[in-house]
């Protein structure tokens, strides 16, 4: 594999760039491997890669029906952070974001992490209770987060309306969250596990799946049938299809996520703006265009009427906040599929199923995730338990009843 580094750039630009070689290989898939990933997302090639890395797994397929990062990791807004209410979920995403802080040079791959801080509105006096208590239990958590009164938030971000319909009270900012570039960390996370030996094959979609007894032991797919001595489902909005191929009943529901970009300005946001009132979220990209989105469609009070209505509700959201960008043309707009749970907490971890393990339920939220949800389902492949950090995130909390609601840390979107 290519190292790349200053010197391979001014070498590259050199050779006017004849001679670099492609990040991974596009090889046929094989008979059989030890463990085979369905969906090549964020997660899906994060398991890989950490399978290979730290477990020394390497006979691994990843299999994708389109092409890898083409799900709803290429399609989300990259807000990255861990400002969660539960210590489960706290102790989970700070360990994401964690890795997102060395993620660039663990896989020699600028994943352009920035760490401009995500600023939460509350627009009442009984928000600003809830978020104070948030950010408590935030803290509490060993995360870093701060309260804003309406000032520091008028200096840090001028462009906020504060006397909205819903006058802003103060809010709360957790600093080291951020975005970083989406395609970057599929592609890093795929062309690191491309390095260690695993193969990547895309436009082979899963059709079914080989068992013996309880036991699966391989997938049917548009190459054939691939034996496996285990699978993990990584398919995000299309993980209750595959599962329930297996019979296996999945509590998820599957629904579409909007967002979209206005033209690019001079930069003038210095935050990612969240309002879980006003039903908005809001980010400036590198290019300088506005990425902002609000809730699922489903959420939406036009949710009868699917998609226009809801991109309609999430423009008006965004100009009630920040009037400035009345003038503003807007250039794409786009959704994913996305796969909520009843509590808004992954499914992660081993199934009934004998060799078959899971990782969805992200909902509107499993891009931050990706470093964690990588590292940790390839630790629980690679032993057959699940990792100290998602022990809480299985199936069993349904039949159990110890559900992690974090609802309410989902932000707008849920
Ligand atoms: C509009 C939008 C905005 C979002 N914003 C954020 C955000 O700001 N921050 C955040 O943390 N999260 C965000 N999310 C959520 C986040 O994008 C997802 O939770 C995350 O990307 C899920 O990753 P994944 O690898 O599980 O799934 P995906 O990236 O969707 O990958 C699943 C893959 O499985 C493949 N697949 C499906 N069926 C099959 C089959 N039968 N055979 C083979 N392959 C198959 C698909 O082609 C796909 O490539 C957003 C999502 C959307 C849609």
């Amino acid at each position: 594999m290519h190292h790349y580094s200053f010197l391979s750039l001014l070498s590259g630009a050199l050779s006017r760039h004849r001679r670099w070689s492609p990040a991974w290989r596009s090889p046929k898939p094989r008979k059989a491997y030890d463990v085979v990933i369905v969906g090549a997302g964020g997660h899906g090639l994060a398991t890989a890669y950490y399978l290979a890395k730290k477990h020394g797994v390497r006979n691994v397929a990843v299999l994708d029906k389109g092409w890898l990062g083409g799900g709803n990791t290429g399609r989300n807004t990259q807000v990255t952070r861990s400002n969660y209410f539960w210590p489960e979920s706290a102790a989970f995403y700070e360990h994401s974001l964690k890795l997102y802080e060395g993620l660039s040079h663990e896989l020699n791959f600028n994943v352009m992490l920035s760490q401009r801080g995500i600023l939460t509105l509350a627009h009442s006096h009984h928000e600003l209770e809830n978020l104070r208590r948030w950010a408590n239990a935030i803290q509490v958590n060993g995360i870093d987060s701060e309260l804003m009164t309406r000032e520091e938030i008028k200096k840090l971000e001028p462009l906020i309306n504060l006397e909205a319909r819903f006058p802003v009270h103060g809010g709360f900012i957790q600093r080291r969250g951020g975005i970083s570039r989406h395609d970057a960390v599929a592609w890093g996370y795929a062309r690191g596990a491309n390095a260690l030996g695993v193969d990547i094959i895309q436009q082979c979609e899963v059709t079914g799946f080989r068992q013996q007894g309880e036991r699966v032991v391989g997938v049917d797919t548009a190459h054939g049938t691939i034996s496996a001595g285990s699978v993990v489902l990584s398919v995000a909005g299309h993980s209750t299809v595959l599962a329930g191929k297996l019979g296996l009943r999945l509590p998820v529901n599957s629904m579409a996520l909007q967002a979209m970009v206005s033209e690019p300005i001079k930069p003038c946001l210095n935050t990612v703006v969240v309002s879980p009132t006003v039903h908005v979220y809001v980010s400036q990209s590198d290019r300088g265009e506005l990425v902002f989105g609000g809730a699922a469609d489903v959420y939406t009070s036009y949710a009868q009427r699917g998609g226009l209505p809801a991109l309609h509700q999430n423009v008006a959201a965004l100009l009630e906040l920040l009037p400035a960008f009345r003038q503003l043309r807007m250039m794409r707009q786009w959704a994913g599929i996305v796969d909520i749970t009843p509590d808004t907490t992954p499914l992660m971890g081993p199934t009934p199923i004998e060799g078959l393990y899971i990782n969805c339920g992200w909902g509107t939220g499993g891009y931050k995730a990706i470093p964690a949800g990588g590292d940790t389902m390839a630790h629980t492949v690679a032993t057959g338990k699940a990792h100290p950090l998602i022990a809480k995130f299985g199936l069993d909390r349904f039949v159990s009843g110890a559900l992690i609601d974090e609802g309410a840390a989902a932000g707008v979107a849920h």
